[in-house]
């Protein structure tokens, strides 16, 4: 590495913010993070992670002394040029983004020529600009204004971080801060995608809305492959291997969930709507994607019968296998569409469990997956965790009072489970 590397500021430690500050700090910048939730600013000066990411409670305590917790922005005002801004972007009740945080930290930037704001948070396409106009309204013009969208995977996210596919730079003036940013990643030497702001905007969003659209898409295929015979798994091996296609995303299972997927395609969506144009696919993308997290509840009912009174457990609560985050997870639509039907649900997450008793706090969560087996008339594989998936099912079937085992990811070994003498059933496969 050439000279001292940067200090940098960012503004926001939830997921984006922690991952982005301590990557950065692991590439040996001082990091100076900011937060309004002063609970979780005294978590993270005590030592502790307020979040569970693999590898990041390791990389932030090897990085301790780079890194700075305060609730006060003049902290990274002082001390950094660069302030990335990590701040969520929640959907509205109208399900478009939520800009009033990412507004909060607008008004609270200084007026000087030596700053620059740094968007990392999901925005809708056209914010960077109505920021811009903002600025110079307020007599604070000078400051810089770069947009550089995040793309990591939570359960994924450092690595994410450290190998991204590329780094998105967007700015709508050449200058010291756009450059600054393509500087802050150079070691990472991904491909750099330097653009406009708005491009840079729109490519955060039109690359989750295809993936959402790659995931309904093979979920509809999953779903014609029950009527007609085929295994999807098959299908998408065959699909998959055409370059044009590639395997990725194309796993049937109960739909999509997280924070991002569900609220950035219907950001888009609106985002189209306002402005008067009507994004067809993404009302199908999203549709598909409502049905498929409640078609579990059909497949238990042609099992079972009638779902009043019965015992189902849940294998699994978080959207996806190594992260505690519930937002938008299918578990709570199944768990409460269940529940309508008079089931008596139980679930095990070896995770998120507490972060889903604060969305759903009548939800049965219990402490060993044993507690959600025994008695159960069936179980459903909701999250494909590595302890779920290698689960012995000789044993489950003692425990189980029932033999129905649905495996919402398509993820479990369907002939151990059937010669544990239960009865398999995954999404489109025979
Ligand atoms: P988050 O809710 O986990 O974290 C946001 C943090 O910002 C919270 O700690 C909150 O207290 C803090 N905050 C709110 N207002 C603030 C203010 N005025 N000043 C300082 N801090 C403030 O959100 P997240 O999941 O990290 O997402 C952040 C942004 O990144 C969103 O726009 C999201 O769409 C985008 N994004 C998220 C992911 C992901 O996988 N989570 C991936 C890519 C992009």
């Amino acid at each position: 590495m050439n000279g001292p590397r940067e200090p940098i500021g960012v503004i926001g430690t939830g997921y984006v913010g922690l991952v982005t500050a301590a990557g950065f700090a692991e590439l040996g910048n001082e990091v100076y993070c900011v937060d309004i939730d002063e609970a979780k600013i005294e978590v993270l000066r005590s030592g502790e992670v307020p979040i569970y990411e693999l590898g990041l409670r390791e990389t932030i305590e090897r990085n301790r002394e780079r890194m700075h917790f305060s609730t006060s922005l003049a902290d990274a005002v002082a001390n950094a040029r660069l302030l990335f801004v990590c701040v969520g972007t929640p959907p509205t009740y109208a399900g478009d983004a939520d800009l009033s945080a990412v507004n909060a930290v607008v008004e609270a930037m200084p007026a000087d020529g030596e700053h620059a704001l740094v968007m990392k948070s999901t925005v809708p396409c056209g914010t960077g600009r109505s920021i811009q106009r903002v600025f110079a309204e307020q007599g604070k013009g000078r400051l810089a204004y770069v947009s550089c969208p995040e793309f990591l995977k939570e359960g994924s996210a450092l690595q994410d971080f450290l190998e991204p596919d590329r780094v998105v730079v967007g700015a709508d003036e050449e200058g010291w801060a756009p450059d600054a940013v393509c500087e802050l990643y150079s070691p990472l030497q991904a491909p750099l995608v330097r653009t406009d702001v708005a491009s840079a905007e729109m490519i955060k969003l039109a690359a989750n809305a295809f993936l959402a659209t790659k995931i309904s898409f093979i979920n509809e295929i999953a779903n014609v492959c029950e009527e007609t015979g085929a295994n999807v798994l098959e299908v998408a091996r065959g699909v998959g291997l055409d370059q044009r296609i590639g395997p990725k995303f194309l796993s049937a299972g109960i739909g999509y969930g997280g924070s991002c997927f569900t609220k950035d395609v219907s950001a888009l969506k609106l985002l189209a709507a306002n402005s008067g144009y009507h994004f067809q696919l993404l009302g199908s993308v999203i549709e598909v994607n409502e049905l498929q997290k409640r078609r579990v509840v059909a497949k238990l009912a042609r099992h079972l019968g009638e779902l009043a009174g019965k015992r189902i457990g849940l294998l699994g609560l978080a959207f996806k296998p190594n992260t505690d985050d519930m937002r938008g997870a299918s578990s709570l639509v199944l768990a409460a569409r269940l529940a309508a039907e008079g089931a008596t649900v139980r679930a095990y997450d070896p995770i998120a469990s507490e972060e889903a008793l604060k969305v759903m706090p009548e939800l049965d969560c219990v402490p060993r997956v044993q507690d959600v087996l025994r008695d159960a008339d069936a179980v459903v594989l909701v999250t494909e965790w590595p302890e779920l998936v290698a689960l012995d099912w000789a044993v489950a079937a003692e425990l189980m009072a029932g033999k129905v085992v649905i495996d919402g990811r398509n993820a479990l070994d369907s002939a151990a489970v059937r010669s544990a003498g239960l009865l398999y059933e995954g999404i489109g496969v025979a």
